[in-house]
């Protein structure tokens, strides 16, 4: 076996091939630059791989999400925080949130009882998919919910007759402008269909709570929460002056980022950027404000240690490798999708020379390839039986694993 010398700090999370983005994708700084985060492998981590688990494997510190929430709660005080379970709906990963505290945004009835199972008050989950099963929407409200997210006429008409009285929410269609996994398009809807459709949920008996925005995950450009705030705050005005109803909730959804070794703002800089753009534009009334981190709460919590199957040449004369490892597009890599997110990747032959790469999975479907225009490179020396880290991912991992497609079984994962 090999002696596993791994390290967090790695020259390939900061070499230049594995930090193509720049700062200029942030178009509207506010406050310091950004600063570089280096993604980390902690004492429990290094313990626990060190014993060389099963891989593909992926080890989660639950003490890092701990971290994440607390810098979180820190950072905007004045906010709710809701984990959107879907980011890693580990029941350990769950039930570390809800001991903190934690509300939770839920997609689905099985996430719903997730979080119920684990003894959080309903009131405390919100049903925040817009596209809901009229049979879902009652079952959720028969547990106590209360609290649920449209976009649609139809969908508010499902709430109001299977969910009586309840508090609902309009969320609103924003770009995804520098967002790394954009969310733009499926959800929201436009400013003026907003406007009417909360004044129907009034007459309809629902509790016109406020509204809502998801700015895309992976956001690195603060000014796009100050473009979806502006338009909350226009709908807030609109709505009192309007129509005399007053809505007293914004829902900024997700998109805080976790470090892939590219710079960002902290989490710090976030939260003071958000609360001054909601004290600037809501004229100084402060709303009950929520946010919904995933990818932030659990990314950098995350660590996956894969094996290399195989490091091939299509021809002798040709310069890139091929290096084929046990996880891939299938068994929980499936945000490599169009080389959208790039996982810093470490191997114990860091220091070594190195030479440029197409990484891809094992299964035999030639989708399944994880990076080749991303231009990464790995040690000259890597073969069949080595070991990679694929560092950054605590989140949109394991949730996406299929149940075995070409018979590869998905990530074991381990929390710490
Ligand atoms: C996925 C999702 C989130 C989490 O987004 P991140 O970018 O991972 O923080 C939050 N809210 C809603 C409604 C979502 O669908």
């Amino acid at each position: 076996m090999h002696n596993h010398a791994f390290r967090a700090d790695s020259p390939a999370v900061t070499d230049p091939a594995f930090s193509r983005e720049e700062a200029g994708t942030c178009l509207t700084l506010v406050g310091p630059a950004p600063q570089w985060v280096a993604p980390g492998l902690t004492e429990k981590m290094a313990h626990f791989l060190a014993n060389q688990p099963q891989t593909p494997c992926l080890v989660v510190d639950l003490d890092v999400v701990e971290v994440n929430y607390r810098s979180l709660r820190d950072s905007l005080p004045a906010a709710e925080v809701f984990y959107a379970v879907k980011a890693n709906p580990a029941p350990a990963f769950v039930a570390r949130l809800a001991a903190l505290g934690s509300s939770f945004d839920t997609a689905s009835l099985q996430e719903i009882d997730l979080c119920l199972g684990l003894g959080v008050d309903p009131e405390r989950i919100s049903f925040g998919n817009t596209i809901k099963k009229a049979r879902d929407i009652a079952a959720a409200y028969e547990r106590g919910v209360r609290l649920y997210a449209f976009d649609a006429e139809e969908e508010l008409e499902k709430i109001a007759e299977h969910a009586p009285g309840s508090q609902v929410f309009c969320r609103l269609f924003v770009d995804n402008v520098g967002a790394e996994w954009p969310l733009s398009r499926k959800f929201g809807c436009s400013v003026d269909m907003a406007r009417d459709l909360l004044v129907k949920a009034v007459t309809l008996g629902l509790d016109a709570h406020g509204v809502s925005f998801h700015v895309g995950s992976q956001q690195k450009d603060l000014g796009q929460w100050d473009v979806a705030l502006s338009k909350a705050a226009e709908l807030f005005r609109d709505l009192r002056d309007l129509h005399g109803i007053e809505l007293t909730m914004v829902n900024m959804g997700g998109g805080l980022p976790t470090p892939y070794g590219q710079p960002l703002y902290t989490v710090h800089e976030y939260g003071v950027h958000i609360q001054a753009a909601v004290d600037r534009l809501f004229d100084g009334v402060r709303p009950r404000m929520i946010v919904e981190p995933g990818r932030y709460m659990g990314g950098n919590a995350g660590i996956l240690e894969t094996e290399v199957v195989l490091v091939s040449r299509k021809d002798a004369t040709e310069d890139r490798r091929w290096v084929y490892i046990d996880a891939g597009r299938f068994n929980g890599l499936a945000e490599t999708e169009g080389e959208a997110i790039r996982y810093p990747i470490v191997s114990d032959k860091d220091g070594e020379a190195t030479g440029p790469v197409i990484i891809a999975g094992p299964t035999c479907d030639s989708v399944d390839i994880l990076y080749d225009k991303a231009n990464y490179a790995l040690p000259l020396s890597l073969k069949a039986g080595d070991r990679l880290r694929l560092l950054s991912t605590g989140a949109y991992t394991t949730s996406y694993a299929s149940i075995g497609f070409n018979g590869f079984t998905p990530i074991q994962a381990h929390y710490l």
